[in-house]
């Protein structure tokens, strides 16, 4: 088994409003996430996927939720901005933005610190 993995970031504020503790209230993380996918094989050209291509669909989403504050964004208007979320809500866009090339991706991680990271697997 092959695995390839990107690495991107974001920074953006959110609110638990289930959380009873200091991350009810409004604070800002510098998330770091990352991207993998996985193959038995490679393709003809050697690659699982190329670097680029996922570095592009990855960013391209993260753009959406730089520098806001996640609470006032779809789908975080309505369930928690958790990490655990953020991961399942950027897995399934990046699977859609693959098209073709979705059964691929293998699992997302979020990083809100250096020493916390929630990631969802297909
Ligand atoms: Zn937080």
């Amino acid at each position: 088994m092959f695995e390839v993995e990107i690495i991107s970031s974001f920074s953006a504020a959110h609110r638990l409003r289930q959380y009873k503790g200091k991350c009810e209230r409004l604070h800002g993380h510098n998330y770091r996430v990352h991207v993998t996918a996985r193959a038995s094989n490679p393709k003809a050209d050697g690659m699982v996927i190329d670097f680029g291509e996922l570095k592009r669909i990855t960013n391209d989403l993260l753009e959406r939720l730089d520098h806001h504050l996640l609470n006032e964004i779809k789908p975080f208007d309505e369930i928690e901005p958790s990490a655990e979320n953020i991961a399942e809500f950027i897995f399934h866009e990046v699977e859609q933005g693959l098209g073709e090339k979705c059964d691929l991706l293998y699992s997302v991680g979020v990083w809100e610190s250096d020493t916390s990271v929630a990631r969802y697997f297909r």
